[in-house]
């Protein structure tokens, strides 16, 4: 119907652009470093960086050996392990002085352990530098591997976050290789690995789910003890990539952080620019309160 590109109103953002931030993306390029926020070109740039102080990098490379049907990350044979990878985003961070960090990746299903020694090396790294900022780890599921879990609890995020990004019955349609049930069993052992720290996951809306779905998908991570929940309108990167087939309004997305919250979550977001690292400072930070 008519042009895809003529989005809602409140998918309108205002670019920023008296900011300058040439300087950190030079920096971030040169150290061979990948941020979510620049590659997905993220609506909230501005605001994650340079107010809220807070960003997205993704490590072990920028080649996934997935291709999930709603990503927009490069599909091929990954870039070999890089040693000092922890140590150069340690460094970014402390940079950009953030006070909030999410370490995701790609899936490097090509490891034995998943890249979960990479990731909690990371989390070690950016603690030794950067004492006071918080790290949260947004992982694929390490192959399913407990062991590979462990070693990543073992390293003590501030939170992990692991997405079923979409419903039950839409999972294996729109996630390549991650099952539905996987992801929950990922999170719940997370859980019991490490008993306080906070777990949270996230939903794409817009992919063709019911309201009933939706609100059994938040009942399955109630279930499996995740404190957290992001919900957010899914965008089709290219026209290869899913469509849209729905573009949810505000009052939706306030509605549906209402019900999370009647069922237990102890923070929500809920909105159309709503990502998984969105408002993330705020989420550990009343974690750590309760
Ligand atoms: Fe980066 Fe996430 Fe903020 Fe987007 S919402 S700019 S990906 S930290
Ligand atoms: Fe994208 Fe993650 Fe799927 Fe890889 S596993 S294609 S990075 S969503």
């Amino acid at each position: 119907v008519g042009k895809e590109r003529i989005k809602q109103d409140w998918l309108k953002i205002k670019l920023n652009t008296n900011e300058n931030y040439r300087g950190l993306k030079k920096m971030i390029r040169e150290k061979k470093l990948h941020t979510v926020c620049e590659e997905a070109r993220c609506p909230n740039l501005h605001e994650c960086w340079a107010i809220r102080k807070t960003a997205t990098f993704m490590i072990l490379g920028d080649i996934c050996t997935r291709s999930c049907r709603f990503c927009a990350v490069k599909t091929g044979m990954p870039t070999e392990l890089d040693l000092e990878e922890p140590m150069r985003v340690a460094e970014s961070v402390k940079q950009m002085g953030l006070h909030h960090v999410v370490v995701t990746s790609v899936a490097r299903d090509d490891l034995q352990d998943g890249g979960a020694s990479i990731f909690a090396e990371t989390i070690r790294a950016i603690r030794r530098l950067n004492p006071l900022t918080t790290v949260e780890v947004l992982p694929s599921d390490l192959g399913g591997v407990y062991e590979n879990l462990k070693i990543l609890m073992d390293a003590r995020p501030d939170i992990l976050n692991h997405n079923i990004e979409t419903i039950r019955r839409l999972s294996d349609r729109v996630r390549a290789k991650a099952k539905y049930e996987r992801s929950l069993e990922f999170l719940r052992r997370a859980k019991e690995l490490q008993p306080d720290i906070p777990t949270k996951s996230s939903i794409m809306v817009g992919l063709g789910e019911t309201k009933e779905e939706i609100l059994e998908a938040m009942d399955d991570l109630r279930a499996n003890h995740v404190d957290i929940l992001t919900i957010g309108q899914y965008l089709a990167p290219t026209k290869e990539h899913l469509k849209v087939e729905k573009y949810y309004h505000p009052d939706e997305f306030a509605e549906l952080k209402e019900i999370a919250l009647s069922k237990g979550f102890s923070h929500c977001e809920s909105g159309p620019l709503v990502r998984s690292s969105y408002h993330a400072d705020e989420q550990v930070a009343q974690a750590k309160k309760a």
